[in-house]
């Protein structure tokens, strides 16, 4: 569990990258500057992909988003220090820890145990602490926890699950990847108890959110 000089440096361009493609939050790049991606591939063999604007496949199912997707859905968050951020789909671990970088109290369900129990051990290695990992199906939200200041979905969903809604907070904000073989980025802003305002960000391409398995 190396982080090198090199690494650093191929952060710092994947950074230049990133603003190069349109992002500019400043927390959110320092974040992408500050975590090790490469930490989070199974396999140090693959180092050299770790950088690159590229998602990854890691293990048996197992993925890493694209940084920029990662950031894109970061920034339409506008995550503030302490907010209760809820994710759904831990996968590497790697969203989770740029969320955590950015001051959340990061509250996070992945489906697959294999890829649960690998995550529970890895982030706390990184010095990354959620407030709360779980296994779990992720379109029942995590309504013990509820309510949260943002809530991010990481994988493809064919609708909005309604318990997402129900655990946002009123001026909450749920960053959602919509639609079966191509994604369209959707933000929901919650007006009020009832009310939601929806903002569309063009295509993406994620792994499915899969219905649970009972
Ligand atoms: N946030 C991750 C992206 C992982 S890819 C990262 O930064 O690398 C999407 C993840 O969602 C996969 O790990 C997949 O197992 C998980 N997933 C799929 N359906 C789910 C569900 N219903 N509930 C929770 N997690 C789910």
């Amino acid at each position: 569990m190396k982080d090198t000089a090199k690494h650093q440096g191929l952060r710092n361009q994947l950074v230049k990258t990133l603003q190069l493609k349109g992002i500019t939050d400043k927390a959110v790049l320092e974040a992408i500057r500050k975590i090790p991606r490469h930490l989070f591939f199974v396999n140090s063999s693959f180092d050299d992909y770790a950088y690159q604007d590229i998602a990854f496949q890691i293990a048996a199912g197992q993925t890493i988003s694209q940084p920029y997707t990662v950031a894109f859905q970061s920034e339409l968050l506008q995550v503030k220090k302490d907010h209760k951020v809820l994710e759904i789909g831990t996968g590497s671990g790697y969203q989770t820890a740029i969320l955590y970088t950015l001051g959340a109290k990061v509250y996070s369900v992945e489906r697959q145990n294999e890829l649960f129990k690998t995550t529970s051990v890895l982030l706390p290695k990184l010095g990354i602490r959620p407030k709360h990992l779980s296994y779990g199906d992720g379109y029942k939200g995590l309504p013990l926890h509820a309510p949260f200041d943002s809530i991010i979905v990481t994988a493809g969903a064919p609708f909005v699950p309604k318990p997402l809604m129900a655990q946002l907070k009123i001026g909450g904000r749920l960053v959602i990847p919509l639609g079966e073989d191509v994604q369209i980025m959707t933000l929901l802003i919650r007006k009020n108890e009832t009310q939601f305002e929806k903002h569309e960000f063009g295509e993406f391409r994620f792994v499915p959110l899969l219905e649970d398995r009972n």
